[in-house]
């Protein structure tokens, strides 16, 4: 019970990453705000994972609001508020990765993954912040960056910036909010098995390849995340802020 009677928001946790770590922060005794797009498929989705979340004796509601949307994170806010009464943990992970060449980068697709991605987890980290400002009890905000913060990829110039952008903007609060004794930290995790990757991981010698590359010798899967996670949400890592965990199998070290 890391997070007994915790609040924590997580954006993007209908599914994937950010489903696996709503429903571990619900293990350990949190209350949740499942934040997702707000396309029907993102609230089915959403209703199934608070019915897993009853079952095991907690809360949880859903918001479904366009991560792009600069209002999102204070309705998030409100909502919690509303729900729960207090804001302890905020999870920024809602992200798109639409693969796409550089030289002929549609501009939408450029600026929908950039205002999906860190434009609106820009201020939906300071609306998580002035409540817990308010609060005066801390608490923990964690951005769901990338390995790609640290590497390249061809048909992710668009995605990259996003992620090295979260990284930097959980150091830069770290600075800013730890007179208020909130922690920022960002989790990079590797290669994911889930929907954002699907497509791209269908081919069976990519999947391969990928896996090979890795130290663990396997792709991570959504619970892979859940730990790191909850480390970070909780005490156990009370002095740890503006830090950044790789999450990856060992994907970043193994070079050749
Ligand atoms: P996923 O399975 O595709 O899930 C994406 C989540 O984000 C869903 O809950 C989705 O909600 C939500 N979302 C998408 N667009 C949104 C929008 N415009 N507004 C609000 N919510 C939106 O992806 P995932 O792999 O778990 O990714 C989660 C995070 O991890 C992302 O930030 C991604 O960049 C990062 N990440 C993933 C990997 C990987 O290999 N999988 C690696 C590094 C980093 P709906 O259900 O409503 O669509």
């Amino acid at each position: 019970m890391l997070l007994k009677d915790k609040t924590v928001i997580i954006t993007g946790a209908s599914r994937g990453i950010g489903r696996a770590a709503a429903f571990e922060c619900a293990k350990q005794g949190a209350n949740i705000v499942i934040g997702h797009s707000g396309r029907p498929s993102g609230g089915q989705a959403a209703q199934s994972l608070i019915a897993e979340i009853k079952d095991i004796g907690r809360h949880a509601i859903d918001v479904g609001s366009d991560a792009a949307n600069l209002d999102t994170g204070e309705l998030l806010v409100r909502e919690a508020v509303k729900a729960f009464g207090q804001v302890d943990v905020f999870v920024n992970n809602a992200g798109i990765c639409p693969f796409h060449s550089f030289l002929d980068m549609p501009r939408e697709t450029y600026l929908e993954t950039v205002n999906t991605n860190l434009n609106g987890a820009y201020f939906a980290v300071q609306a998580a912040a002035n409540q817990m400002k308010k609060q005066r009890q801390g608490g923990s905000i964690i951005a769901v960056s990338s390995i790609s913060a640290l590497v390249g990829g061809e048909f992710q110039t668009h995605y990259t910036p996003t992620k090295a952008g979260l990284l930097s903007l959980m150091q830069s609060c770290a600075v800013a909010l730890g007179k208020y004794n909130i922690r920022c930290n960002a989790v990079l995790p590797g290669t994911i098995a889930t929907d954002i990757n699907k497509e791209d991981l269908a081919d069976p010698e990519k999947l391969a390849y990928m896996s090979s590359r890795t130290c663990l010798g396997r792709l991570g899967e959504p619970e892979d995340l859940a730990g790191p996670i909850v480390f970070l949400a909780s005490d156990m890592s009370r002095y740890v802020t503006g830090a950044s965990l790789l999450v990856d199998g060992g994907l970043f070290v193994n070079l050749q």
